[in-house]
């Protein structure tokens, strides 16, 4: 879509027209781009375990090996087939999202949301070795996608989990400020160098490949986790000090049919 109208007299009628649809166009040729890199990147993604699935298989059809030979081999292929299962998992939510299909919403409490996360990951955190906190949550409705909002605090703790070396600790609290709720998840982990920080949610992107993949990452998590609180009105940032920590924080507005109403 290289062509863009020729704009004379940007104020009146027509100019204004074209240069509407100029913008349309220049916005039409960014989806494009994006489409194209994300078909390039899931390639990439798809390649990878399959690859490594095929050569393990190859090398154990070779040649006669030992029964733990075999089963070290069978052991690896389960993993990579484990990670093929979570990355179409994960494409399939990130395609909902994308189409606008997206489930219905509902009058929540954001606080159950966070305390069902928050008490999956328990058994991953103590397993890590790590100390996971729940401090005071917002005393707060929201008009949200309960399951939605689940899974972006759990991708959150995730991550906190990926990222933090045994020892460390992770913190989760909120509170209401201005009409809306926000939640922290922060960590004491290896934090997020500044020069990542502009493409931390971009899909597949991650800011260390290789601990990424060793922790099971398919580098989706936090776009997601992005589309769900963006299509609830909110915003999620992010501060981290690289060697000390991150603190990830969810904002939404609280629901404003909703008075406060006793558990
Ligand atoms: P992944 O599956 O790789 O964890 P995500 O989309 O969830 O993918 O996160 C993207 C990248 O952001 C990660 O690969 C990691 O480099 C960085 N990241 C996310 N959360 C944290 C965190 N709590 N601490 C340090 N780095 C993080």
């Amino acid at each position: 879509l290289g062509e863009r109208l020729v704009v004379k007299n940007p104020g009146d009628e027509l100019g204004r027209l074209a240069s509407t649809l100029n913008a349309m166009l220049d916005r039409i040729d960014r989806a494009f781009v994006a489409t194209r890199r994300f078909t390039a990147d899931a390639a990439h993604e798809l390649k990878t375990p399959v690859a490594s699935i095929r050569a393990e298989a190859e090398v154990a059809l070779a040649a006669r090996r030992s029964p733990e030979d075999y089963e070290e081999t069978l052991r690896s292929v389960v993993e990579e087939a484990a990670r093929l299962g979570r990355l179409a998992d994960r494409m399939l939510e990130l395609s909902r999202e994308d189409s606008g299909a997206a489930p219905p919403r509902r009058t929540m409490r954001l606080d159950d949301a966070v305390r069902e996360a928050v008490a999956a990951a328990r058994g991953a955190a103590t397993r890590a070795g790590l100390d996971l906190r729940l401090e005071d949550l917002p005393d707060a409705d929201v008009d949200g996608d309960h399951e939605g909002l689940r899974q972006a605090f759990a991708d959150l703790l995730d991550n906190a989990i990926k990222y933090t070396p045994a020892g460390g600790s992770i913190t989760v609290r909120g509170g209401l400020a201005d009409g809306r709720a926000a939640v922290e998840v922060s960590d004491t982990g290896v934090g997020i160098p500044g020069d990542a920080l502009p493409r931390l949610y971009d899909r597949f992107y991650r800011a260390d490949p290789s601990r990424s993949r060793r922790t099971g990452g398919v580098g989706l998590g936090l776009s997601i986790a992005k589309a769900v609180v963006e299509r609830h009105g909110g915003t999620i940032d992010v501060e981290s000090v690289p060697g000390s920590g991150s603190t990830f924080r969810v904002s939404l507005p609280v629901d404003p049919a909703s008075s406060r109403r006793p558990r």
